[in-house]
């Protein structure tokens, strides 16, 4: 393993980010100024997203060929093997400067990359996680079909195996991203007389395989980040398996306790908000900052946010000491999500009309894409209800669901 100390370290990455970026120009954060962009979801044109990949990759391979890409991955695969504290101080030093939008990456290397290291041949580890890290290939997650969301074990794609090659034909939905997406971790059913849960196999899967046919689904507000993926006859060799045959339930676990986790981990009051500021702000713009009720809400945002972050940290450091992820995830998700719903809801109080009146005026208007895309949030990585559940037999002990309790 490399031996650098800490301070060694920082002093490579700051060379490198000096080097190859600027340092962030501080937005204060007044009425008015900057963007008054606070949608949750990806809201742009194919081309913005095509752009936007360019520059991400871009980035993702300078970093990764000058040793900060994949930090903590195991040498023999690419990684550079140190602990998770030289992450963290990476991320707090890169968060200073300029880099391009980095979300595009988010499913590929934040839920597909850790199920591909802990359940795929060492061909395949060695074949996809240097150029996810590296930015070279995106990853996307198919799970969702059009009857199989909460109850994922009732997935109906069908796997059929012939020697060493799968046959797949199916189709999946609500795949973030597929349509930039170079590989796919799939659930199918490859034995569909088995229980549900013990019928299941996991595969990686190339996208850009004969008979797998990619459709965009436009979201309410605008964009179109989510897919319909349609498999006809879609071969995958068996190495390209995830975990045992018919063990597919097990690696989609992996996967949605990382998503969890990703999810849980955001910001507090949604992907586009910076903590509470911007709202503050709009309270005080809309004249209602002596509102008892409103400062009350408030506060408990404030109070809720922080809680969900404390969550957080406590999940992602049970995982540093070693331990297997929890029901803390679906906790911190949890957390997140109600607070997000409150947040919508008192920016609806505030604005009343000019939520959904586009008059051009700075910082009004604009939370209607906010308003809009949380449902998607509540529901994305587990439902509120499906998380309740779990939070309720695992945590609080309760008496389990008839029929199993879900994702
Ligand atoms: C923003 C976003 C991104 C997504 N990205 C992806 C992706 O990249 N890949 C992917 O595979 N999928 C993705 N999804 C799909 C997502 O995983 C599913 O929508 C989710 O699992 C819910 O499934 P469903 O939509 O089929 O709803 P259903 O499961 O049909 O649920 C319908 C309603 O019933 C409730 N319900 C269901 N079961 C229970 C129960 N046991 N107890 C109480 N209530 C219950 C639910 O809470 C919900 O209110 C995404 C979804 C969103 C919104």
């Amino acid at each position: 393993m490399e031996s650098i100390s800490e301070q060694e370290f920082r002093a490579e990455a700051i060379h490198f980010l000096e080097s190859n970026s600027s340092p962030k120009i501080e937005v204060t954060s007044g009425w008015g100024e900057g963007s008054d962009e606070v949608s949750v979801l990806p809201e742009q044109t194919l081309e913005e997203e095509k752009s936007n990949l360019d520059a991400a990759r871009t980035w993702a391979q300078k970093r990764f060929d000058a040793g900060f890409g994949w930090i903590t991955g195991p040498p023999e695969l690419g990684g550079r093997g140190l602990p998770r504290n030289y992450q963290r101080i990476f991320d707090g030093l890169e968060a200073r400067f300029e880099t391009p939008n980095m979300t595009v990456y988010g499913i590929g290397l934040g839920m597909v990359a850790p199920t591909i290291q802990a359940h795929a041949t060492e061909d395949v580890k060695s074949a996809y996680l240097r150029p996810m890290h590296r930015g070279d290939i995106v990853g996307c997650q198919l799970f969702s079909e059009p009857g199989a969301g909460s109850d994922l074990a009732g997935v109906q794609t069908r796997a059929v195996r012939d020697g060493d090659v799968w046959t797949v034909s199916g189709q999946k939905v609500w795949t973030s991203g597929a349509h930039l997406s170079d590989i796919g971790e799939i659930v199918c059913r490859s034995d569909p007389d088995a229980p549900k849960h013990k019928g299941l196999t996991a595969f990686v899967v190339d996208m850009h395989a004969p008979g797998v046919e990619v459709r965009p689904l436009r979201q309410m507000t605008g964009g179109a980040s989510f897919n319909e993926v349609f498999f006809e006859d879609v071969r995958i060799p068996d190495s390209h398996r995830l975990g045992e045959t018919n063990g597919g339930w097990t690696v989609a676990l992996t996967t949605l306790m990382n998503e969890r986790a990703a999810i849980g981990g955001g910001s507090v009051s949604g992907s586009g908000v910076s903590g509470t500021e911007r709202l503050i702000e709009l309270v005080h713009h809309e004249g209602r900052s002596d509102d008892p009720l409103v400062r009350q809400e408030l506060a408990q945002i404030y109070i809720a946010g922080r809680v969900a972050s404390y969550t957080n940290l406590r999940a992602m450091a049970k995982i540093a000491a070693g331990g297997l992820p929890g029901p803390e995830m679906s906790i911190a998700k949890l957390s997140l999500t109600l607070n997000m719903r409150r947040t919508s809801d008192l920016v609806s109080h505030v604005l009343g009309p000019k939520l959904v009146c586009d008059s051009g005026e700075w910082g009004t208007f604009s939370w209607s894409r906010y308003v809009l895309g949380v449902p998607g949030m509540r529901i994305a990585g587990g439902t509120d209800e499906v998380l309740r559940n779990i939070v309720a037999e695992r945590v609080l002990g309760m008496p389990k669901e008839p029929s199993g309790s879900g994702r």
